[in-house]
């Protein structure tokens, strides 16, 4: 018999995030096809009153919340500690929780303090020959491996975007409130702020249905035999302006900046895409101006429809990397795109 322990932290508004909610799905979906397992909820956060009671019918046995001003945060020592106390609480053998950076700070040491294991960066949790089994990529999302495990606990933290997100009725629930002592050495660190875009500068999306895959041709010279990187920061712009699609970037276009060269000015490493880059997951992808060679399409491994803008019709995504080519003038299609895109 497993304990299964769904363990998320609460958002500032006290509720969970999408995340959270996959993850809550995946621990249920396990709960349901180990037999004789039982499903239970661990919560942190300033307040964790409301995260629960939105979850009131998930059919957990037990709800277990630490929670006060100390955990309002994210810090390690005190999140360590909440999540520990959690686990003992609640005899947890398998521990499902969100692959948030706050979570992936403070779990492989809670799997230390428990004596158990931990995986990160799981993309799926089921069932095989009988045991639970977690699936994971590996070497850049190039293999695919099912792990199983027999130490206890079990700590898995999953990747956003693998698992449909836990829906139902909210109610009233009873969270079991468990005290903790915080010594003054776990209180050292302190979150004085965030710094992040603002909303409408902010081009990572990870919920959009569309990632825009921007390549270095659009810094490069022109038919015309010049640069034109200025519109092609306005018609990126105006896309996902327009689209409210994900913006990705090629390795080349993101390094540009170091090597003092035109670039897009919102173009961060951050956005960049492929095998030094992120794996984003999105129903479709839109790349222009990307010449769609390996360790760039490597990072495209969870997109499911596949496009691309190439004016070299022998370029990488011609040949069976991309669904579609549309072997077309990136500028000429885009300007055309957002006309009609404007119009709807
Ligand atoms: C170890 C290693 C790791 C790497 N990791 C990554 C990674 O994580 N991500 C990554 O992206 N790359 C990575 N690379 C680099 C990768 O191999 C390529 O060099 C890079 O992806 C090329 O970027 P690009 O296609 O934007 O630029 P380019 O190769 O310069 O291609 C530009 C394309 O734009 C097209 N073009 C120009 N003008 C137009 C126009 N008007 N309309 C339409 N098309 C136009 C051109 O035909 C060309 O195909 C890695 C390389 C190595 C060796």
């Amino acid at each position: 018999m497993e304990t299964i322990l769904f363990l998320a932290h609460t958002e500032a508004d006290s509720l969970l995030a999408k995340s959270a909610l996959e993850a809550l799905g995946a621990a249920k979906t396990l709960a349901e096809a180990v037999t004789g397992s039982r499903l239970v909820v661990g919560l942190v956060g300033g307040d964790v009153q409301p995260a629960a009671n939105s979850i009131a019918a998930c059919g957990a046995a037990r709800f277990l919340g630490v929670s006060g001003q100390d955990y309002g945060q994210s810090r390690y020592a005190t999140d360590a500690l909440a999540a520990e106390a959690i686990c003992r609480a609640g005899e947890a053998s398998i521990v499902i929780a969100p692959g948030t950076s706050r979570w992936s700070r403070a779990m492989p040491g809670l799997g230390q303090r428990l004596g158990g294991r931990v995986d990160t960066h799981a993309t799926g949790v089921s069932v095989a020959a009988g045991a639970p089994s977690v699936s994971r990529w590996y070497y850049r999302q190039r293999m695919e491996a099912s792990l199983q495990r027999v130490e206890r606990p079990w700590i898995i933290l999953l990747d956003p975007g693998c698992h449909a997100p836990w829906r139902g009725e909210g109610g009233a629930v009873t969270v079991e409130a468990l005290r903790v002592d915080v010594p003054e050495t776990c209180k050292r660190t302190t979150v004085t702020g965030v710094q992040a875009p603002p909303a409408d500068q902010q081009t990572i999306r990870p919920d959009a249905t569309l990632l825009f895959v921007a390549g270095a041709g659009w810094t490069k010279k022109q038919a015309d035999g010049q640069i034109h990187a200025a519109e092609a920061a306005d018609l990126i712009l105006n896309f996902l302006r327009l689209s409210h699609a994900s913006l990705g970037g090629s390795k080349s276009l993101v390094d540009l900046k170091g090597e003092g060269q035109a670039v897009l000015p919102f173009m961060s490493h951050l956005n960049q895409v492929g095998q030094t880059g992120s794996t984003p997951r999105h129903p479709k992808g839109l790349s222009a101006c990307c010449h769609g060679e390996e360790p760039h399409v490597v990072g495209w491994r969870f997109i499911t429809e596949r496009r691309a803008v190439n004016l070299d019709p022998n370029c990488g995504w011609a040949r069976g990397k991309a669904d579609v080519l549309y072997v077309a003038d990136a500028f000429e299609v885009m300007r055309r795109l957002n006309t009609l895109l404007g119009q709807k």
